[in-house]
């Protein structure tokens, strides 16, 4: 049965994904289930969305009573649910005005599209480049694509947009050459998530934070994947003391309902006026009912403490595994984004991970990504742990 609908898929879907060879049809918290009913653990989130796991009752709730009174009317009117969810955002944030779209790589658009507009009004048209990171992920539309820094995503689309420059991440020296009078902004995520889990230095981030604010250079923080949560705070940048000028999230803001969103501060939002940007869909009322559900449970100070205890849980039993097995080489994170760097190819061990019945995945070739929900338990944990040693193990004989 699961086989048919597998060859139906490759029938009928594009080939973008090297998909899992499984039917997913249900689940909860941090379990799932294929067609044939065999139970997964899901170290994967759904690509670090389902930040409070499956069917999370609050977000149902939520999601079922608003669908029987409103899917949609357009951002032509005033909504109830978007401006609560939007109030939320901004009272747990720096930022004083949110604008909703549909994914991450809209938000990133928004925010390379406000970046821009603040620069034209304020300094003219010549003002215009946005620096981003080497070895950056913010999204597959043509002007995301553009800022990230990863050549292997961007063969076979030329011509990108202009006005994009790349510097080597946690590199202060190089930022400071490659900005000119030109430069309008810095897109930068405090986590390389996409690239292999790599943190943003503290230094780096607040000399960054003085450099660009002496400049009147805006701050573009990513942190569509970091954001809502998967850090232990709400949104990663509170671990760094500073601000950005405009922040993207999406990824968890809908605990899996797609929905996305820039946050900025007010002077820089004002750059946006009737007619500049809009999205049909964005915010939605059934998309902020999401939105206010996911938040109202995750600013639930117990989920962001169970993050980061079982954080440290996990990282404890990964750095045991690191002593044991030479092939791991380090083991990166904060929270509850881990990476674990292998000197072996990962994607065999992925699939032994789902041979054993649990879900994670491989970036960059070697670098195991977990991002499990963040109310798992320390027992699943251990049996994380416990088949992670076995499949190690294996590898170990090889
Ligand atoms: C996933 C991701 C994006 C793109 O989000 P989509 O919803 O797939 O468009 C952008 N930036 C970062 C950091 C991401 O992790």
């Amino acid at each position: 049965m699961q086989e048919q609908w597998i060859n139906y898929g490759k029938q009928y879907l594009a080939n973008t994904y090297n998909r899992f060879p499984i039917v997913i049809t249900k689940g909860e918290r941090c379990w799932i289930w294929d067609m044939d009913g065999r139970r997964y653990l899901d170290f994967l989130s759904g690509i670090a969305v389902c930040n409070l796991g499956h069917a999370q009752k609050d977000v149902v709730e939520s999601l079922t009573a608003q669908a029987g009174k409103l899917f949609h009317i357009s951002n032509l009117f005033y909504m109830e649910q978007q401006i609560k969810a939007a109030k939320i955002l901004v009272e747990h944030s720096f930022g004083d005005k949110v604008f909703f779209c549909n994914s991450g790589a809209e938000a990133n658009e928004a925010a390379i599209k406000l970046a821009r507009r603040y620069s034209w009004k304020k300094y003219g048209a010549d003002r215009y480049e946005i620096i981003s990171m080497e070895n950056s992920f913010h999204g597959r539309t043509l002007a995301t694509l553009s800022a990230t820094g990863q050549t292997k995503f961007q063969e076979g689309f030329s011509p990108l947009l202009s006005g994009f420059t790349y510097v080597p991440f946690n590199d202060m020296e190089s930022l400071k050459k490659t900005v000119s009078n030109k430069t309008c902004a810095v897109i930068l995520e405090l986590i390389q998530a996409e690239g292999g889990v790599y943190l943003a230095d503290k230094k780096y981030v607040r000399k960054l934070r003085e450099f660009t604010k002496e400049k009147d250079i805006l701050l573009i923080l990513d942190e569509v994947q970091t954001g809502i949560g998967r850090t232990g705070k709400l949104f990663a940048y509170e671990h760094y003391d500073i601000e950005p000028d405009i922040m993207s999230l999406a990824k968890a803001l809908g605990n899996g309902f797609p929905v996305g969103a820039i946050i900025g501060k007010d002077d820089v939002m004002q750059a946006f006026e009737p007619g500049t940007h809009a999205s049909t869909f964005g915010g939605n009322p059934l998309a902020s009912s999401a939105v206010i559900a996911t938040l109202n449970t995750i600013t639930d100070e117990n989920i962001l403490k169970n993050c980061i205890n079982l954080g440290m849980y996990l990282y404890k039993g990964l750095q045991a595994l690191k002593e044991k097995y030479p092939f791991i080489v380090e083991i990166r994170g904060i929270g509850l984004i881990w990476g674990i760097e292998l000197s072996i190819d990962g994607d065999p061990v992925v699939k032994e991970f789902l041979q054993e019945g649990v879900i994670i995945n491989c970036t960059k070739g070697n670098i195991l990504r977990l991002v499990p929900p963040l109310i798992i338990k320390n027992e699943e944990i251990d049996i994380f742990l416990e088949i992670a040693d076995r499949i190690f193990e294996r590898q170990q004989k090889k």
